[in-house]
């Protein structure tokens, strides 16, 4: 079952690049590509970093859990995931393989582009 990532104080920049820059090197190791959407790499992406911060463990940020301590400590969500590592699935849509409907042509994204997408806009 899906969950959007929780609204709570956003990561550092610090993070979100850690997180940026693997994000970028398993998609060239797998041969897979970032949403043809933008918005949707950062979106998961932010979330991401927020669970390193919070739990010492990048969980996956497109579930609903429990206890997210216990799941961390478990690693089976902490990306890349298992059914990501053992058969390319992705259900956050970060990393797609070259037939998916929804990927686009990059496996980069910059730390700009991420901000873009996830910080409210100024007051
Ligand atoms: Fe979530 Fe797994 Fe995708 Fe990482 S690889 S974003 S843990 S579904």
């Amino acid at each position: 079952m899906s969950d959007a990532p929780s609204a709570t104080a956003a990561p550092s920049s610090e993070s979100l690049e850690l997180i940026r820059r693997f994000a970028e090197a398993y998609a060239k190791r797998t041969d897979t590509y970032f949403c043809s959407d933008p918005g949707v790499t950062a979106v998961v992406l932010e979330g991401l970093a927020r669970h390193k911060e919070q739990l010492g463990a990048a969980l996956c940020p497109c579930r609903h859990y429990e206890d997210k301590q216990a799941e961390a400590e478990q690693a089976f969500w902490n990306c890349p995931c298992v059914p990501m590592r053992e058969r390319k699935e992705c259900h956050c849509m970060l990393f797609l393989t070259e037939d998916n409907p929804f990927r686009g042509e990059q496996q980069s994204i910059s730390l700009e582009e991420i901000k873009t997408h996830t910080e409210p806009p100024a007051a």
